[in-house]
């Protein structure tokens, strides 16, 4: 079998290290093209959400090498992902491939989807791949993702949103990386390994490496008065991420979305509230198939330099009241 899959920044060779368990030839385009994303957003609708068109292009992508089933990540939310994959279909007959887009549902429904489209799986080994896949998973966040220390004349920035935009770097255009080089530190709320164990880790039985529980519990309760509903995707976690970094004493946040994403959108003005009565900066920053990066670049220069200032000028104000 001939397998295609979406990329999902550095976490998409993972399951490339699968394929030999699997016994399929697993396809995965590195760089998808931007006019191959562009196809996509006709395919779909442009209002559609830009992980849907930036997965659908992966799939273009995959069916030009030969792929003849894909697999497109489902879940037990509540947001249009769980749709991606019936429209995506639909969108690839139109353009003519013979390929099937297979829904995987992350947790305990992984394996019994892999089985699903490879009955020839036994049972054993889809737990086999699926547990080496949660374990890889861990691996490389703490990998990828260091401890931020509390005190560091480097400015700290949090980074929440949509968990796609967040991880993808094509689609954040290297965020992160572009950060650091100014200078900053990042925190990700939203490494692969939060979404995958949230459940465990928000009852406290798996414990978040470089996150204080405590104050997390109370930005959580803090975040419920803000908006006592469950919105779906990750937009109840951005609420009680950016109290917890404003808690934690981080120099700015910054929010990350599709364009399109209906949760972040709607959480966006209840970020703008914390963000004046936490007294820490928030930066929106929006990505769709048109995102100019010279422009993406000067906001965050522009953006970091104010953190380095605000943190210089809390610095010196320190110093005065202490007579140094
Ligand atoms: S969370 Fe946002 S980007 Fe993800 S499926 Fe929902 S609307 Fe689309």
């Amino acid at each position: 079998m001939k397998v295609g899959y979406p990329s999902m920044g550095s976490y998409t060779r993972l399951l490339s290290e699968l394929s030999p368990h699997l016994g399929w030839e697993l396809i995965t385009p590195k760089i998808t093209p931007q006019r191959t994303i562009e196809l996509s957003g006709h395919y779909l609708n442009e209002m559609m959400c830009y992980p849907a068109k930036f997965t659908l292009g992966s799939f273009i992508e995959c069916c030009k090498q030969g792929a003849d089933h894909l697999l497109m990540f489902d879940s037990c939310g509540k947001c249009r992902l769980t749709t991606y994959w019936i429209l995506q279909q639909r969108a690839l007959n139109k353009l003519g491939f013979n390929a099937t887009v297979h829904p995987i549902r992350l947790g305990l429904h992984t394996p019994g989807d892999i089985q699903a489209i490879d009955p020839s799986i036994p049972s054993w080994k889809a737990w086999h791949v699926f547990i080496s896949f949660l374990r890889k998973a861990l691996s490389l966040d703490t990998e990828l993702y260091y401890d931020i220390p509390k005190e560091t004349t480097l400015v700290r920035i949090g980074l929440v949103g949509e968990i796609f935009s967040v991880l993808e770097e094509q689609v954040n255009r290297n965020l992160i990386q572009k950060v650091e080089k100014m200078g900053a530190l990042v925190h990700n709320s939203l490494p692969l390994s939060y979404f995958i164990f949230k459940g465990l880790y928000n009852r406290g039985w798996m414990k978040r490496r470089g996150m204080d529980r405590q104050t997390w519990l109370f930005a959580r309760e803090q975040a419920h008065k803000y908006f006592p509903k469950e919105i779906g995707g990750h937009g109840n976690e951005s609420i009680i991420h950016t109290i917890y970094y404003a808690l934690n004493g981080f120099d700015g946040v910054i929010h990350v979305l599709p364009f399109g994403c209906m949760p972040e959108s709607t959480i966006a003005p209840i970020l703008d509230d914390i963000s004046q009565d936490y007294n820490i900066p928030v930066m929106r920053l929006i990505f769709d198939v048109h995102t100019a990066e010279g422009g993406l670049d000067t906001r965050l220069e522009a953006f970091v330099d104010i953190m380095k200032r605000r943190k210089d000028g809390r610095k010196n104000k320190i110093k005065v009241s202490d007579g140094v």
